[in-house]
């Protein structure tokens, strides 16, 4: 056993894994700036209020799985590691008085989040987002937008397919009346609730819609609806998002009891399953409109949407569905030596090649030829720069892995004899040398 292990609920992402989560990354970002999306970064904590307040104080994030700090004093500002990238990025809206920016601002961010929640398969404590928000437009457009934008990244990264689940939660004119309904129904079913839903039927009656507790399925089932419920309003907002769904080809499903777990959700809600899985734990994403969160947290009213996408559990998605894993890159070649013990040429014609651009690997370690050309092969390099045979070290083997066929190249030509040979698809040493 080694005496040290990461934390409970977080991991180490060993180079395989990491190559993954960057090609998601990478895809993440290219999407959302072709989307007219601009990168943002906030800290990765912020003051704990920012998120008790945007979040909302009766919800799991903030009541449960808040990973607070330890403060070093006793006045110090309460802080708390970010749970989920909005309210920070809504708070950095009010902050830099983004609301003076041309409307909508459109921000991307990918990066760790982190909840206190009890670990399992696909439920780490420090997790990884995409994220996008359009702050400052009440939609209906952008609403479908963003969501063709989410199906597009899953498209994207390679998952044969997914469920888009998509609901209306109506606004401050409807919802009061409808969560006073829902409230009075739950009362009416007390003896049925669990004893953790029955504390929170008084503070926050929602929540128990979108409860993770197996006992409030069939309860749920029959629970009022708020899509029958929405004002004339959020009602047409509702039917201008599906139009523009519709427009732009993206499939989804109606499900009326989807609230999200968090507070500030007004309007559009959705959230994303693959292809034939359900339950809370698989969402790879989620995301809704938010037109009273920049006011909660000090701003104008400001309407806004967004969504996260959860980048762990879109890995575990693909390994699910076979698509075959990531391959890290392969070095263009590796420098080898005839002599074992010479490392200062290896380095030296390494750190030239490196130099002009080309990904090298230099052999350092002091071993027999045999030895080196073996372990090059293994790395997947195309090419072995042999250092050895010519004396005055002006000219190395070039050595095709491949095709197992070897000729003299000019040190001063090597790295463009490299270049070419790379780009061209027989991997260029039948074509002579210019
Ligand atoms: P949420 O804000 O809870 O809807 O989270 C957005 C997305 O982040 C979810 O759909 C998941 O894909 C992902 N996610 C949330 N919590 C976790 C977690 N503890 N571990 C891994 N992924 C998570």
């Amino acid at each position: 056993m080694p005496t040290f292990r990461a934390p409970r609920g977080t991991r180490d992402l060993l180079p395989p894994e990491r190559v993954g989560l960057a090609r998601l990354e990478r895809l993440a970002q290219d999407l959302a700036a072709r989307y007219g999306y601009h990168p943002i970064e906030t800290p990765l904590f912020e003051q704990s209020a920012v998120f008790e307040r945007g979040i909302g104080e009766v919800t799991d994030v903030v009541e449960k799985e808040l990973f607070l700090l330890q403060p070093r004093d006793e006045d110090a500002e309460r802080w708390a590691l970010r749970p989920e990238p909005t309210a920070g990025i809504v708070r950095a809206y009010v902050q830099h008085g983004m609301q003076t920016w041309p409307q909508p601002v459109k921000v991307t961010m990918t990066g760790s989040m982190f909840r206190y929640d009890r670990p399992q398969a696909g439920r780490y404590r420090q997790f990884w987002q995409f994220d996008v928000e359009a702050i400052g437009d009440p939609g209906p457009a952008v609403d479908a937008e963003i969501i063709e934008l989410a199906a597009r990244f899953y498209r994207d990264a390679g998952l044969p397919g997914v469920t888009i689940l998509l609901n209306s939660i109506g606004d401050g004119a409807c919802r009061p009346a409808y969560v006073d309904e829902l409230t009075a129904f739950y009362r009416a079913h007390l003896g049925e609730l669990p004893p953790a839903e029955r504390a929170r039927l008084e503070r926050a009656p929602l929540r128990l819609l979108d409860s993770k507790d197996a006992r409030m399925v069939a309860l749920n089932a029959v629970a009022p609806q708020i899509t029958d419920r929405l004002c004339d309003a959020c009602a047409a907002h509702f039917a201008a998002v599906r139009t523009h769904l519709h427009a732009v080809g993206v499939d989804y499903q109606l499900e009326p009891h989807l609230v999200r777990g968090l507070d500030y959700y007004t309007r559009t809600a959705f959230e994303v399953y693959p292809a034939g899985v359900s339950g809370q734990q698989s969402a790879i994403g989620g995301g809704g409109r938010y037109d009273g969160l920049v006011e909660l947290l000090g701003g104008r009213p400001t309407p806004g949407i967004g969504f996260g996408l959860g980048l762990d559990r879109v890995l575990l998605a693909l390994g699910a569905a076979g698509v075959p894993a990531t391959v890290e890159p392969a070095p263009v070649a590796v420098v080898v030596g005839s002599d074992p013990a010479d490392t200062v040429a290896r380095l030296r014609i390494a750190t030239e090649l490196r130099g002009a651009g080309l990904p090298v690997r230099a052999e350092l370690g002091q071993r027999k030829l045999g030895k080196q050309l073996e372990a090059a092969a293994r790395d997947g390099a195309h090419f072995a720069v042999i250092l050895g045979d010519d004396l005055a070290g002006a000219h190395v083997q070039l050595r095709d892995l491949e095709a197992g066929t070897q000729r003299a190249v000019s040190v001063t030509g090597l790295a463009r004899e490299l270049e070419r040979a790379t780009k061209s698809h027989r991997h260029g040493l039948a074509t002579p040398e210019s």
